[in-house]
C-alpha cells in the first residue's frame, strides 16, 4: 500500500456515518473485489457473488426505504459507496451504478406499489440484477428524439419490438427498464418506459459486447421481437417516460463522478507505490521532479474534484427525485465533465510514471486508464454535458 499522505482520507464536510461508510466499503472492497479485478478484465468475466454480497454488507438499495428492503440511507451515501467500489474495481461500480440508479431508483421513484413490491426488495439483496435500456443503434445522444423501439397495446398486454445498445448489466439482469414508443407520432412525448423481465419470451440477448475496459462490467445489445409484456408493468404513466428518465439523470451523473473520485485516487496510490518503488540512474524515480510534479498534479486534482463532489451532493441531498432540474442539471453535468476531465488527466499521469510497465496490459494502472475512457462517453458525453451547462448559463 501507498504512504500515509497519498491514502489519508480527507473528511471535508462529512459526518461521523458517512466516514464509517467509506472506511467499511474500502475495506470490503479491496478485500472481495479487488482480487477479482484481473480475471474479470481478462476474461470479461463477471463474478455472480457480487451484487448478494453486497446486498448481505447492507449496500445495495442504498436509498431504498428500510420496509422496502433497502438501507434507508441519503443519497450522499450512495455515492461514497460509489466511489468506494470504483476504486477498488471500476467495472464492479458500473455495474452497481447502473443497477442501482439506472434502473432500480427509477423503478422505486416511479412504479405503483404492486411493482415496487415485486423487484424492490430483491433488487436491493442482490436476487435480481437490474439494467436499463434506453440507447439504440441509430438513437445515443439523441436517445429520446430517435428512438425507434416501439410498444403497441394488444389487449392487456405491451408488444414491444426494437434494438437496445449498449446496456450495462444486459447480460446479467432479470429485470430491464425498457423504454419505448406508445405514441410514435408524439416524438420524446410518446415514450413509456417499461419493467421487462429478461426471460419473457422475444427478450434476446443479440450479443455481450467486447469492450476495451470496463471489461468485466457485462455489455449487451438487446433485441425486443414481438416480446409482450403485461400493461401492469409500466412504469410512471403512458406517453411519460420522459419524466422517468430525467426523475434520477442528474443524480446518476453525480453518481458516476463520485466513481471518478474513486478511480482518481487509486491513480494516486499506484503511482506513489510505483515511483518509491522503481530504480532508473541509481535513484528511486521518486527523486525526479518531472515525477514529483505528477504526482503532485494528480494530488491536486483529485482533491479539487472531490470538493466539487462533495458540495454538489451536499446540495442535491435532501431533494426529492423528480425534483431536479434547470440549476441542479447544471451542476451535475459540471460535475461529471470535469470528473471526467480530471481523471483521464490524472490516469494518464499515473500510466506514464509507471513508464513502459503502464503500457502493459495486465497492470491494474493500465485498466484503469482503459477503464476511465468510458466515463466520459457515458450518462451524456463531455459534449452533452457541456451543452446542458452552457444552455443553463446562456438560455437557450
Ligand atoms: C460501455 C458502455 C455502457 C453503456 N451503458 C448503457 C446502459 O446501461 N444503458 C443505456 O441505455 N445506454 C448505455 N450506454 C450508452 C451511452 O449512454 C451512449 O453511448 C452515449 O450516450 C453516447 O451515445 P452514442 O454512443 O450513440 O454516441 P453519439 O450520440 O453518436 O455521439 C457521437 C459523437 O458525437 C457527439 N455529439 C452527438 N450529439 C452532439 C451534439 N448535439 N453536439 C455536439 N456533439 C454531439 C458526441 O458527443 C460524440 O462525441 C453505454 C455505453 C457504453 C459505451
Amino acid at each position: 500500500m501507498s504512504s500515509t499522505a497519498a491514502s489519508a482520507q480527507p473528511w471535508f464536510a462529512l459526518g461521523d456515518d458517512h466516514k464509517s461508510i467509506v472506511e467499511q466499503l474500502e475495506r470490503f472492497a479491496k478485500d472481495r473485489f479487488w482480487p477479482l479485478q484481473e480475471k474479470m478484465d481478462d476474461e470479461e468475466w463477471w463474478p455472480e457473488e457480487v451484487f448478494p454480497a453486497l446486498g448481505e454488507l447492507g449496500y445495495l438499495g442504498c436509498t431504498v426505504p428500510e420496509e422496502l428492503g433497502g438501507a434507508g440511507l441519503d443519497f450522499f451515501s450512495s455515492a461514497l459507496v460509489l466511489q468506494a467500489v470504483a476504486k477498488w474495481n471500476p467495472s464492479i461500480g458500473l455495474a452497481l451504478l447502473a443497477h442501482e440508479n439506472l434502473c432500480l431508483n427509477n423503478i422505486l421513484h416511479n412504479a405503483t406499489p404492486e411493482l415496487c413490491a415485486r423487484y424492490v426488495p430483491g433488487m436491493s439483496n442482490g436476487t435480481i440484477v437490474g439494467c436499463l435500456g434506453l440507447t439504440e443503434p441509430g438513437a445515443g445522444s439523441d436517445a429520446l428524439g430517435s428512438m425507434r423501439t416501439t410498444a403497441k397495446r394488444d389487449g392487456d398486454h405491451y408488444v414491444l419490438n426494437g434494438t437496445k445498445l449498449y446496456i450495462t448489466n444486459g447480460p446479467i439482469a432479470q429485470v430491464c427498464l425498457v423504454y419505448a414508443k406508445t405514441s410514435p407520432e408524439k416524438g420524446a412525448h410518446g415514450i413509456t418506459a417499461f419493467a421487462v423481465d429478461t426471460d419473457l419470451p422475444g427478450f434476446e440477448i443479440a450479443q455481450k459486447m467486447k469492450k476495451m475496459g470496463m471489461r468485466g462490467s457485462q455489455t449487451a445489445e438487446i433485441v425486443l421481437r414481438d416480446c409482450r409484456v403485461p400493461v401492469e408493468n409500466v412504469v410512471g404513466e403512458v406517453d411519460r417516460g420522459v419524466k422517468v428518465v430525467m426523475s434520477g439523470l442528474d443524480l446518476e451523473r453525480i453518481g458516476l463522478a463520485f466513481m471518478m473520485i474513486g478511480m482518481c485516487e487509486r491513480a494516486l496510490e499506484l503511482s506513489v507505490d510505483y515511483a518509491k518503488s522503481r530504480e532508473q540512474f541509481g535513484e528511486k524515480i521518486s527523486q525526479f521532479q518531472f515525477v514529483q510534479g505528477m504526482v503532485a498534479d494528480i494530488y491536486a486534482e483529485t482533491e479539487s474534484l472531490r470538493s466539487f463532489c462533495y458540495q454538489v451532493a451536499a446540495e442535491v441531498n435532501h431533494l426529492e427525485a423528480g425534483d431536479v432540474r434547470g440549476e441542479v442539471s447544471k451542476r451535475a453535468a459540471a460535475v461529471v465533465l470535469q470528473a471526467g476531465l480530471v481523471l483521464m488527466r490524472c490516469v494518464d499521469r499515473a500510466v506514464q510514471i509507471h513508464g513502459g510497465s503502464g503500457y502493459i496490459w495486465e497492470m491494474e494502472v493500465n485498466r484503469l486508464y482503459r477503464a476511465g475512457k468510458l466515463l466520459q462517453i457515458g450518462a451524456g458525453t463531455n459534449e452533452v454535458r457541456r451543452i446542458i451547462i452552457a444552455r443553463e448559463i446562456l438560455g437557450r
